[in-house]
């Protein structure tokens, strides 16, 4: 029988590392597909999905800058995918396309398995989330369903962290908006990092007796050397006398467990890939 055709979509995407990923749980669960990179033109994007899946291709990982578009795709969408207001996983079956989003249940997960290691659990947490883009609106409902106390967000401009407040608000967790530069009267046992920002070696302007408050400083993103220093917030939180800091690869690989089991139906474990990626980042 012939491979089962996978990708991931975006542009660009030459640096993804969801090939690795998916060869890898295919290879652990035995499954025979391949996993290419297509890097669809801006403008291009539905042309591009309705081409891959007429040459018979059973599922997509999307990424930027086409995760709003691949929601708007289907009329087949999964809540978690509404309420993201994005999707990142296609999957083509006998009914047609299904749009899903995995990010905000491949970070609680990666926060579970912190927990495991003495991070502070995402139940009754008070979490302070930095940015208001596509990655956070992705998380926020996540957070709330595994029971956080309080959710505060900090953004560049209020007005985009008030709308997901509103968006997202709930009669029994306080959600607020904020600006770096407001006072705080408050501390938070976790602080996650949502912004492009360590992408260029820079963070956010968070006050340091927030970051140096907090139990886990977690980055989204990910970048050279070890778990708990490779982006900037993270050495920062680091030399404050943070307990736990940690970046994104474990959040990556979580998504792409749940996209595989979308398509697959089957559960790659996911800490030997996890551990993989790590060995290879620390030699970049
Ligand atoms: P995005 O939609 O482009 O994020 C935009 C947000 O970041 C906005 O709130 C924006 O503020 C703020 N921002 C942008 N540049 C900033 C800067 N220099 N200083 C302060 N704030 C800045 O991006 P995203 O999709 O949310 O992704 C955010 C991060 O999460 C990225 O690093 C991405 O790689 C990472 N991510 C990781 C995973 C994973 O699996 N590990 C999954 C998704 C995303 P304004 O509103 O003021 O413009």
């Amino acid at each position: 029988m012939s491979a089962a055709r996978y990708a991931v979509i975006g542009n660009p995407v030459a640096h993804s590392k969801s090939p690795a990923i998916h060869e890898a749980f295919a290879r652990e669960t035995a499954q025979n597909l391949s996993y290419e990179r297509i890097c669809a033109p801006i403008e291009s994007f539905v042309a591009s999905v309705d081409a891959f899946f007429e040459a018979g291709g059973a599922g997509l990982n999307v990424t930027l800058p086409f995760k709003l578009a691949a929601l708007r795709y289907t009329q087949n969408v999964s809540e978690r995918a509404v309420r993201a207001g994005a999707a990142n996983t296609l999957r083509r079956d006998a009914d047609g396309v299904f749009a899903d989003n995995t990010d905000g249940v491949g970070l609680v997960r990666d926060l579970a398995r912190l927990a495991g290691a003495g991070a502070p659990p995402l139940r009754a947490a008070r979490v302070l989330i930095a940015g208001a883009g596509g990655a956070s609106r992705g998380i926020i409902g996540p957070l709330l369903d595994a029971g956080v106390a309080r959710i505060a967000i900090v953004n560049r401009t209020r007005a985009t962290a008030q709308a997901l407040v509103l968006q997202f608000q709930n009669p029994s967790v306080e959600l607020s908006a904020h600006e770096y530069g407001a006072a705080w009267g408050e501390s938070f046992d976790i602080i996650l990092h949502a912004t492009p920002a360590s992408l260029f070696d820079a963070r956010v302007p968070l006050h340091d007796d927030l970051i140096s408050e907090a139990k886990l400083v977690y980055d989204l993103a990910y970048g050279r050397g070890t778990a708990s220093d490779s982006t900037e917030i993270l050495r920062h939180a680091r030399a404050l006398g943070v307990a736990h800091t940690c970046d994104g690869l474990g959040m990556l690989v979580e998504q792409a467990a749940e996209s595989f089991f979308l398509w697959r139906n089957i559960r790659p474990q996911s800490a030997p890939v996890l551990a993989a990626l790590r060995a290879a980042q620390a030699h970049v």
